[in-house]
Order: structure tokens, then C-alpha cells, then sequence
């Protein structure tokens, strides 16, 4: 029996304290949050966990400096000081990163200005990050030749923080925190509906990948539902203060575009002088971002927003070779939901990058729901303590918070699986020399679920064996994937558990040794359907998978 099948078999059974809907950010740490203090939860997504929004940020860590131009200060330091926490809880998954600002005649700025700016930021955020500076163009020139200085007038640098994997690995990392203090939790399970009677929730559940549908009990329930919130609330007929509006943003994932060296966010003002970056994603960058008004969730990359994003980046740096749309690797696209007050008009008049970026928690007593409105990840701590605070308010007893349901293992721990990576020689198993060193690699990406994995590698040492050509994973992390990470499809494992979908181009995957070896270990006899599923169809299965798997057909 799989982990999903036993969490679905509970969900069948059990009557929980909370039900979440929604495995985004928002719905990922209310589950670790409220089972980290003792309750009963359960958390649902009718996709994969963080599939929709989360999976399309910045992958940032940040105290909002771009919010400083509104003068929103209360924000900006609730921000920094969220950052500040979430860098001190998770020193190996979010680092330290500096931001580049490049200013021209066009800016809005003048650098000396930025740069008051940027000492006002680190002084609201209580100098947890290094010292910021102002750059002179020679400076600029020096550090980052791909930066073109031939307009600039100088710079900034401040640091923030920035997600070493991925915005989704990192949403998943709270929901197997949920699994482990004893959640119960199911991807591609969508609520149907939801009636109250007799002091209790009677939701019904379907499970997206057979149509089965089910019901389940629950006296509370949580509506993490993002960019559905509203929705979800309506179809219950509850009223709410405060509504989702929606903002659009695209990121692009090209080749790196600065110098190796140079491991910074490059910042530049757009045309329409809103700040835009060139975030580095290992050997890859992602450019973006854009924030557009919107009318629905469900929005894609178009020609225009392309268009966009490649002409700023052309204008402002000094590439070989002006960057086109054939370099695009892979495409993020999600919507921003912001929080307003229902009763404040429809906003079309009101500019829309300026629209706050707080959160809003709101909870109906008599119906016994808590909602939770916008949100960043960056102040994700704050989410899983405040909405746990409300369902205490409404009668489930929790134990102290104790601030231990968040954050990686202690530093005693850390030093032990160091020390056993280091008697084993684990990192002499890399193999590419441009990549990081295995021990750093694992412990961040699994903490305590590494130690495992030395075991395994000290059995049988083909489990540190690279397991695709074009992707950085070993075979024993695919092995511990299919035990631990709930990968239902093969999709949730190349864009959400890995980041292989966003940083390794399509035809690589489609030719690359190995992913019909990792279709099979992630889901045995059902490797030849997920792969269809994951490529179209069957028959749109390559000709190299086909021939690993040993099918008909294989060219
Ligand atoms: C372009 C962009 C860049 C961003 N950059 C950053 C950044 O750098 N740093 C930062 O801190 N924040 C950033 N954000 C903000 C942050 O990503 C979002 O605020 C956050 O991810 C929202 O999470 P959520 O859980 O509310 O929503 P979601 O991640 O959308 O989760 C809601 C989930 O509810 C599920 N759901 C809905 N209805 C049902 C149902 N009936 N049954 C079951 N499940 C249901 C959906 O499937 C979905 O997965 C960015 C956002 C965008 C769009």
C-alpha cells in the first residue's frame, strides 16, 4: 500500500479536528502547524501540494524593500522580521543572496537616494543581513560585466534571502513535517462540498486520480484555498470581510546570463519603472517578474508578456548573443492573491502594483471556519501561528506552542549525518564537478531522512549513482521519493519534489537515460501509464524511454 492509499483509507475513516482545504503555502504549514501542537488534521489538494501559486514564485525570501516606494513601513518590517526568522529556522535552505540594483537616467531613483533606501531596509531589518552599499559604475562594470553600464549612473546592494531549491520542495517540506507529528494528508483529493450539522463538518471528498468520491468528518475546517478562497467560501454561503483580487506574474527560466562568480539577484527598473530580476537558479536564471491585473486564476505565459520580459532584459544587459525566445527553458506563471476589503469597491482605479501584500485570517465562529486571505511565503511562520490561534479560539484544545513544529534539525544532528558523510567519503561519489557536494546536498534537501540514505549508499554504493544523465538525483533519493513524498504522478516529482521540469530543457528529458528507471521505482508496474500521462499520452512516450522500459516501439 502506498503512503497516499494509507492517507486516503484514514481520510475514509477518521473524524479529524481540522480539515484543510488547500495545499498550497498557506494550507501546508496550518496542517504542520496544528499537528505539530496535537491536533487531529487532515489537508487535501485537488492537484499536487503547492501545484498552483506556490510552485510560481520568485523563490524569495524577502522583507518587500520594493514596498518601501509605497512608504508601507509597518509591512516592511513585519516582512523583515518574518525573513529573519524563516533564514534563522532554515540556515541550509534559504540563504543569504545579495541584490543588484542597476540605475539609469530612467530610474526612478538616483543611486545615492537607493541607497538611503537601502539603509533605511536593513536598519528595519534589524541589521540581520550583511551591509548594504552603494556601487559606482566602475564598480557595477568590475563585478558584473554582463550588467550594460552604458546608461548606468550607479547602484545598490542589500541582501535578502532566496530559496536555495524550490518554492514548492519547501511547501512540501511542511507538509511531511504535518505527516510526520501525525497529519493526514492526500494530494489530488478535491473538496466536492462541505454541510454542517450536529456540531460537525460532513465534507465530500473526491479523489482526482480514480473519481472515487468519499465523505469525511471534521469539526473545524480551514480554507487555504489561495486564489479559490472566495469560491469555496460562497459555495458554503458564508460572507466574508475581505476578498481575493488577482495579479498576475511570469517568470522565465534561461541559461545563466551573469558570471559564475557572481551569485547575486540582479534588480533593474522596467519601462513602466517596476523593479524586475534575474534570479539565479544553480546553472540556470529566472527572469521576471511582471504583475499585471487579472480576472481569473487560471492565466498563462502569452507572446506579450515574453515580448516584455526578453526586451527589458536585452536593454539592460551586455549578452553575447541578445537572449530569444529559443533560450526560454521552461515557463512559470501564477497569480498574486491579494487581499481587499469586500466592502472597498472593485479597484479598477486604483494602481495595482501598489495593492498591499499583507495577509488576512478571518474566522466564522458559528460555522467553524478559518480563512486564510493572501499571503507570502516568506511569512509563512506567521500563517501556521495565527491560524492555529483561531482554531484553539474555536474549541479544539492544542498544546504550547513550542515553536518546534518548523525548521531544520538541531545543530548537534546536522554535525552527526557531517560527520558519517565524512567517514563514508560521500562526496567522492559526485560526479559532476560543477555541482554541490553530496553531504550538503542531502542534509538540506531531507535533514533527518539523510541519515537513511548514507545507510543505503553504505549497503549497495549504486545507490549514489547519479540516476538521469540530465538531472542532479541519486537513485536513493528516488528510492526514498516513492517511499516518503506522496509522488502521485510523475509531473509532482520533475517540477515540485526536483526542479528538473524548470532547469533541464524538454528534448534533454525526452532523450535522457534513466527516467524510465525512475518511473519504475516511483511507481513499479504503473510506470508505463505515468509516463503517458506525463508525456501526452502512450504513444507520445520517447523512443529512448521505451526502449529502457523494454516496450514495443522503441526506436
Ligand atoms: C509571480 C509570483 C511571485 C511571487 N514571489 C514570491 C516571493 O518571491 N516570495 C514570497 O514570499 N512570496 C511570493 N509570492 C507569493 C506567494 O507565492 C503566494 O502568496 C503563495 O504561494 C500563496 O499560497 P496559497 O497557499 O495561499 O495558495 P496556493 O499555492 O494557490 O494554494 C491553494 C491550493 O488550494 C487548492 N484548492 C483550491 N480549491 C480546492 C478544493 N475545492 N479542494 C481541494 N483543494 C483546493 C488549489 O489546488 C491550490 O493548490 C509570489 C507569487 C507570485 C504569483
Amino acid at each position: 500500500m502506498t503512503l497516499r492509499d494509507r492517507h486516503l483509507e484514514r481520510l475514509r475513516t477518521e473524524t479529524f479536528d481540522t480539515l484543510i482545504i488547500g495545499g498550497g503555502i498557506n494550507g501546508a504549514v496550518a496542517a504542520a502547524s496544528l499537528a505539530g501542537r496535537g491536533a487531529q488534521v487532515a489537508v487535501v489538494d485537488r492537484g499536487d501540494f503547492a501545484h498552483f501559486t506556490s510552485q510560481a514564485s520568485s523563490n524569495l525570501v524577502w522583507g518587500g524593500f520594493k514596498y518601501l516606494e509605497n512608504y508601507e513601513l509597518p509591512l516592511v518590517w513585519k516582512l523583515c522580521r518574518s525573513r529573519n526568522h524563516l533564514m534563522k529556522a532554515y540556515p541550509d535552505n534559504i540563504k543569504q543572496i545579495g541584490f543588484y540594483a542597476t540605475l539609469d537616467e530612467t530610474s526612478p531613483y538616483k543611486p545615492w537616494f537607493a541607497g538611503l533606501g537601502s539603509l533605511a531596509y536593513w536598519i528595519i531589518g534589524m541589521f540581520a543581513t550583511r551591509r548594504p552599499r552603494v556601487l559606482s559604475t566602475e564598480h557595477i562594470e568590475r563585478e558584473e560585466p554582463a550588467i550594460d553600464t552604458s546608461n548606468a549612473l550607479g547602484g545598490i546592494e542589500y541582501y535578502d534571502g532566496i530559496l536555495v531549491d524550490n518554492d514548492a520542495r519547501f511547501v512540501f517540506s511542511f507538509v511531511r513535517a504535518a505527516i510526520d507529528a501525525g497529519a493526514t494528508a492526500a494530494n489530488y483529493v478535491e473538496m466536492v462540498s462541505a454541510e454542517r450539522a450536529g456540531g460537525q463538518w460532513t465534507v465530500t471528498l473526491r479523489d482526482v486520480d480514480t473519481g472515487e468520491t468519499f465523505a469525511t468528518t471534521a469539526r473545524t475546517i480551514v480554507n487555504a484555498a489561495g486564489p479559490f478562497v472566495d469560491g469555496v467560501n460562497q459555495q458554503w454561503g458564508l460572507t466574508t470581510d475581505h476578498r481575493i483580487v488577482y495579479s498576475k506574474g511570469i517568470h522565465l527560466v534561461v541559461p545563466r546570463l551573469t558570471t559564475t562568480e557572481h551569485h547575486k539577484v540582479l534588480a533593474f527598473f522596467d519601462d513602466s519603472q517596476r523593479l524586475f530580476y534575474v534570479i539565479p537558479m544553480g546553472r540556470r536564471s529566472v527572469i521576471g517578474t511582471t504583475d499585471t491585473r487579472v480576472d481569473t486564476p487560471f492565466t498563462e505565459v502569452t507572446d506579450d508578456d515574453i515580448a516584455f520580459l526578453l526586451g527589458q532584459i536585452n536593454a539592460r544587459m551586455d549578452l553575447a548573443a541578445p537572449l530569444t525566445r529559443a533560450d526560454i527553458i521552461a515557463e512559470r506563471c501564477g497569480v498574486r492573491p491579494l487581499v481587499v476589503k469586500r466592502r472597498s469597491g472593485d479597484h479598477s482605479d486604483v494602481d495595482w502594483t501598489k495593492l498591499s501584500r499583507k495577509h488576512a485570517i478571518e474566522s466564522d465562529r458559528s460555522r467553524c471556519v478559518v480563512t486564510v486571505f493572501g499571503g507570502k511565503l516568506t511569512d509563512c511562520i506567521n500563517v501556521g501561528e495565527e491560524v492555529a490561534a483561531e482554531i484553539e479560539a474555536l474549541g479544539v484544545p492544542l498544546e504550547p506552542d513550542l515553536h518546534n513544529w518548523y525548521g531544520e534539525p538541531a545543530a548537534a544532528t546536522r554535525d552527526e549525518f557531517y560527520r558519517q558523510a565524512r567517514l563514508m567519503q560521500l562526496d567522492r561519489y559526485r560526479t559532476k564537478a560543477d555541482t554541490e557536494p553530496l553531504t550538503d546536498r542531502l542534509w538540506r534537501r531531507y535533514g533527518r531522512r539523510a541519515f537513511a540514505m548514507l545507510e543505503a549508499i553504505r549497503e549497495d554504493p549504486r545507490m549514489a549513482e547519479d540516476i538521469m544523465g540530465s538531472a542532479d538525483y541519486l537513485r536513493v533519493e528516488l528510492h526514498a521519493a516513492a517511499r516518503t513524498e506522496m509522488v502521485t504522478r510523475l509531473e509532482d516529482f520533475m517540477r515540485r519534489r526536483s526542479k528538473i521540469d524548470l532547469v533541464v530543457h524538454d528534448d534533454d528529458i525526452r532523450n535522457s537515460t534513466g527516467l524510465a528507471e525512475v518511473a519504475e521505482i516511483l511507481f513499479g508496474t504503473d510506470a508505463e501509464r505515468r509516463l503517458g500521462e506525463y508525456f501526452g499520452g502512450v504513444d507520445d512516450i520517447p523512443p529512448a524511454v521505451r526502449a529502457e522500459l523494454g516496450l514495443a516501439g522503441a526506436g
